[in-house]
């Protein structure tokens, strides 16, 4: 079966079909799903009803799987639901429990809904992240996607001037403050110290440049902390416009797959009482960003 892609906004975003993602890839297949990949930055891949297992094995066609000690979401390992590999974007306890609105945990997972790249707060940030939707709420929880090649080529050229040798402080605690969510334990401040990116990245393979933004960016060095802000806010506020962005509605065994390197994402309002197990693997960047 050969693979096509058909475009499903303007800018970005592809549904893709010819592909059982619980089997092995063909090299011309996993060509074929990087070069839509680098077209079109987010891909969909409908009706893909995979065990953890096979999405690990999935996923390592494209790179090595993101490894780190500190999880992204405090979840400490004895209180993991899943096994290593896949990590557990859920609203459920270890015991399949929806977990209370009081939870640590899900007020970690509350920040998801702030714009953002995934690991922008790593000293390398993530590659592609895949996410399967195994159990879905009846309503709400979309995921949004905004194509940042797209803001950038869209920028004035002052801006674009401007911008291109910033180099931002990211940290987790930064989008976790956000929302007011500021009782960190000392471990996790350390854990979270802030990383160095650069504002305008270039990607590796198709040479586009991009904004690198990200709700956990809460500086920018040589500038003041308001300035920074602020003018972090205005960028984010033009990249994430209407013509930049899509909004997925998750059907049951979608998986869907992006690149962070040319995308941000956000997580959607859903009723919290009723269950969301998503669960997303992770492959690690190609090495740090900032000269
Ligand atoms: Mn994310």
């Amino acid at each position: 079966m050969s693979i096509s892609i058909r475009k499903l906004h303007p800018v970005f975003v592809g549904e893709v079909q010819g592909v059982d993602c619980r089997r092995p890839l063909t090299q011309q297949e996993v060509a074929a799903i990087e070069a839509g990949m680098d077209e079109y930055a987010v891909l969909i891949f409908r009706d893909q009803n995979i065990t953890d297992e096979e999405q690990i094995a999935f996923t390592r066609h494209f790179g090595e799987l993101e490894n780190y000690n500190t999880a992204g979401h405090i979840r400490k390992r004895e209180d993991q639901r899943l096994g290593p590999g896949i990590a557990d974007f859920s609203n459920l306890d270890k015991h399949g429990n929806i977990m209370s609105g009081e939870d640590r945990v899900w007020f970690f997972k509350l920040a998801d809904r702030l714009w953002h790249s995934d690991s922008s707060f790593r000293p390398i940030p993530a590659k592609y992240s895949l996410l399967s939707g195994r159990t879905l709420p009846s309503w709400g929880g979309n995921t949004e996607f905004a194509d940042m090649r797209a803001a950038y080529d869209a920028l004035d050229e002052r801006t674009r001037g401007e911008i291109e040798e910033l180099v931002c402080k990211h940290s987790l605690i930064y989008s976790r403050h956000a929302i007011g969510f500021s009782k960190l334990t000392e471990d996790e401040v350390a854990a979270f110290r802030p990383v160095d990116q650069p504002l305008v990245r270039t990607h590796p393979t198709t040479g586009r440049r991009s904004l690198f933004l990200s709700s956990h960016a809460g500086a920018i060095l040589g500038w003041t902390i308001p300035e920074a802000r602020l003018f972090l806010r205005d960028l984010t506020e033009f990249a994430t416009q209407p013509q930049f962005v899509y909004s997925h509605v998750w059907r049951l065994h979608d998986l869907v797959m992006w690149d962070n390197r040319a995308t941000m994402h956000r997580a959607r309002r859903f009723d919290r009482n009723e269950v969301r197990d998503v669960r997303r693997t992770t492959l690690a960047g190609d090495g740090l960003t900032a000269q």
